[in-house]
């Protein structure tokens, strides 16, 4: 490798599994639901975010200190000299692209981050920059339009890479390609990668176990291979006869709400409702499996095994920028804990493995699985209906929707759930950033407050049981409660907060149930408790 386009070919090759700060990928059209297309966003960090290379304050100064020492001990690991002063030069070079990464929350706004460019465009933005050279090894050549996220940043950091030294390029690739690898890489290699991505940032004591670590191997790469054996043995078709009835119940009650909202106006309502009815369910599992028989698995060759499959991965998904969208494909295998909402398919979708306890039982009290799995398809449904879901139609196009002053109104009241969230403070000095999280609480504060309504609707009328002295409502919350438990070691718990767009399960379970006048029943909540909030403060959106 002697100069920057040779690098960028390199960065660009399928199975390379390097990073850099501009990243390519394939994925769906958000203005045209019927097409893929080919996205760029950037990227480049080894640190979880870039507030790691800004902060001050705190842990941030050590975390980097030992984060250069761990790159100069890697290096020297797989044999190169010089590790510390190249760990410093890399250290160098990921400030800068930190120093042009968009702040997080700016970076889930889909009103900014749809940047549909031409080819000529885009080599217009660093003429410098070797962008044919880079479409062409990734086998994208012939992409004539891309989606690029953060727009603004993708000049600075095309320049910063044609102007940082190619020997510090290739010491920067050198580090990010074992670290990718390091699980298929000799045990002393992975245990140095483990020491600070797990140990320090993550604040884990130790690995999991070998076979763990096999089976999630085999997890990412075959998923929906295992997905089959794992429907088999533990999603009985009972379960989503249940759950459709359970999505419907949902459905009536979000509709009846959207009926009854007084900051939302008429005209939008029928918008609303047509979003409301066009929503997909999708449960358990997909209908057609993903045909696995063209990768290659070599047994004893672990390494090629994983390069194989993202070479596999990678070129399937090149391969569909020549066809329509598939509407029935999964975007999480059948046996992943969570579930998703795709704008752009307008759908809603629940793997197997979330519907099992504790957030579903078809053997359980309906106020349980309301309080649990209830709220979850209430939260989904929600992010149809959040501060960036709410900017697709029904029929899966990102586009203005709704009326000006809707719009106005929506802000302001989601505004003050952002204000609500953003007063929680899981570390000292570091609070929730509200508006980083504020589609997921959107999400947990309509999908409760649906759940606690179709609950009632499924009773048709009649009261609750009283359960070994605890009411039907008692059991609703508790049932919320119940899938929210987590356990966050400091280290764990800070990477969330500074990096992801959902609250931590605590404030997921608090958050919300303030915000309903049925849970200061159920539990005879007074002024006098940490989570109550005055009537006039509480917030309703759906
Ligand atoms: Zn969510």
């Amino acid at each position: 490798m002697q100069n920057h386009e040779q690098a960028i070919r390199v960065i660009a090759s399928p199975g390379i599994s390097v990073t850099s700060p501009i990243a390519m990928y394939v994925g769906l059209d958000e203005r045209n639901p019927n097409r893929y297309i080919t996205n760029m966003s950037h990227s480049g960090l080894g640190l979880p975010e870039r507030e790691y290379y800004r902060r001050t304050d705190g842990v941030f100064p050590g975390l980097r200190e030992q984060y250069v020492a761990h790159m100069g001990r890697t290096l020297e690991l797989v044999g190169q000299t010089g590790g510390a002063a190249k760990a410093a030069a890399v250290m160098a070079f990921e400030t800068q692209i930190a120093e042009r990464h968009w702040v997080r929350a700016d970076r889930r706004d889909r009103s900014r981050t749809y940047n549909l460019k031409t080819r000529a465009e885009i080599r217009a933005l660093a003429p410098s920059f070797p962008w044919d050279a880079a479409f062409e090894a990734s086998g994208l050549g012939g992409a004539q339009e891309v989606v690029i996220s953060e727009l603004s940043a993708m000049g600075p950091l095309a320049e910063l890479f044609m102007a940082t030294p190619i020997d510090t390029i290739k010491a920067y690739l050198s580090y990010h390609l074992v670290r990718n690898n390091a699980s298929v890489l000799p045990s002393n290699i992975d245990a140095e990668i483990f020491d600070f991505h797990g140990r320090v940032l993550n604040g884990q004591p130790q690995q999991r176990e070998r076979w763990k670590r096999a089976v999630a191997a085999v997890n990412g790469s075959l998923g929906e291979a295992v997905g089959q054996v794992y429907v088999q043995r533990h999603f009985p078709p009972a379960a989503k006869a249940q759950m459709l009835e359970l999505v419907e119940n949902m459905r009536t009650a979000y509709g009846q709400r959207i009926d009854a909202l007084s900051w939302m106006s008429a005209e939008t309502k029928v918008a609303a409702r047509e979003k409301l009815a066009t929503f997909r369910p999708k449960i358990g599992y997909p209908d057609r499996w993903r045909d696995y028989s063209a990768l290659e698995v070599r047994a004893g060759d672990a390494f090629g095994n994983s390069k194989r499959a993202q070479i596999f991965d990678w070129e399937e998904s090149v391969s569909r920028l020549d066809r329509p969208t598939d509407k029935d494909e999964w975007f999480m295998t059948p046996q992943t804990v969570n579930a998703y909402y795709n704008p752009v398919f307008n759908e809603i979708v629940f793997p197997a493995a979330i519907l099992q306890p504790p957030f579903f039982d078809p053997n359980a009290d309906p106020a349980v699985n309301y309080g649990g799995i209830g709220g979850v398809i209430g939260h989904e449904m929600g992010h149809g209906f959040d501060d960036q879901g709410a900017k697709s139609d029904a029929q899966g196009v990102l586009r203005d929707w709704w009326n000006a002053e809707d719009v106005r109104r929506f802000e302001e009241v989601t505004g003050r759930l952002a204000d609500q969230y953003s007063a929680f403070e899981p570390l000292p000095g570091l609070p929730i950033n509200g508006r980083l999280t504020l589609g997921e609480n959107i999400g947990d504060n309509g999908g409760l407050q649906v759940a606690y309504h179709a609950y009632a609707i499924s009773r048709g009328g009649r009261e609750a049981q009283v359960i070994d002295g605890v009411t039907g409502d008692q059991r609703f919350f508790l049932g919320w409660a119940q899938v929210w438990r987590t356990l966050f070691r400091e280290e764990a718990l800070r990477n969330q907060v500074l990096n992801g767009p959902h609250s931590p399960g605590m404030y997921r379970a608090n958050g919300p149930v303030r915000n309903m006048d049925a849970w200061y029943a159920a539990f005879d909540v007074t002024a006098e408790d940490d989570l109550y909030l005055p009537p006039d403060q509480r917030v309703t959106i759906w």
